[in-house]
């Protein structure tokens, strides 16, 4: 069911992926291509960005995919995603883009992670834990909207380790894997089916996503 209660509703032809980050739209490019979705971004589009004032990555997921779904008169998709360090009561949470400041530099960004764990003694692997949460909303122009989340659990390692993936993929070393996000290819963090059953918290969460609105080619 959609979050209004709704049947789900199936997604054909064109889409717009409306978020600017680079590494993300990269990877939601990627996770839709089995599904012959015609995927334009909002920067193509020229669409604004709306302020990511919500209280959570659900919140945050709605407001961007529900903005650029009224801008552009097509379907959107977005995704709100970051890390939640337990040791540091889930921060940055939505704030992990702002971590990184005005510059974007994520060696900031996992650097201040990293200060803070030092400040609470945090040096075991069990005192380091973090999850990575996605949360995907997909809306119409006609303002119906479906939504689906997932996390991936793991632990912080320092220092960092690889130079794949974006944001703080280098610092986080998904459970049960010996490579950092870092170090894994795009398809290894995926870890979609047939080799696995979804890693990442956006393939996870792209996962549930497909099954209830999209039809494979
Ligand atoms: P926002 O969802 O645009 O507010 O940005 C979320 C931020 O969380 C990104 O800029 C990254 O720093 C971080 N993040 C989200 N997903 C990932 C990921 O898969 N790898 C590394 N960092 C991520």
């Amino acid at each position: 069911m959609s979050s209004n209660g709704a049947a789900h509703r199936q997604i054909a032809g064109r889409l717009v992926i409306a978020t600017r980050n680079p590494g993300k739209l990269k990877e939601m490019r990627e996770l839709l291509v089995p599904f012959g979705i015609d995927a334009v971004s909002a920067a193509e589009l020229g669409l604004d960005e709306p302020a990511e004032s919500g209280a959570t990555f659900k919140a945050n997921a709605r407001i961007k995919a529900c903005a650029a779904a009224a801008s552009s008169g097509l379907p959107a998709f977005a995704d709100d995603s970051g890390l939640a360090v337990d040791a540091l009561g889930g921060e940055p949470g939505i704030y992990s883009a702002r971590w990184a400041g005005p510059e974007k530099d994520f060696r900031r960004a996992m650097q201040a992670v990293e200060e803070r764990l030092r400040e609470r003694g945090a040096q075991a692997p069990d005192q380091r834990k973090a999850q990575f949460v996605c949360a995907l909303c997909l809306a119409w122009p006609d303002a119906h909207v479906e939504g689906f989340d997932a996390a991936v659990h793991g632990t912080l390692v320092w220092p960092p380790r690889g130079d794949k993936g974006f944001g703080y993929d280098p610092m986080f070393l998904p459970d049960g894997h010996t490579r950092t996000f870092g170090e894994m290819t795009n398809a290894e963090k995926h870890g979609l089916p047939p080799a696995g059953k979804g890693l990442s918290h956006r393939a996870r969460a792209f996962l549930k996503l497909a099954e209830a609105c999209l039809a494979k080619r």
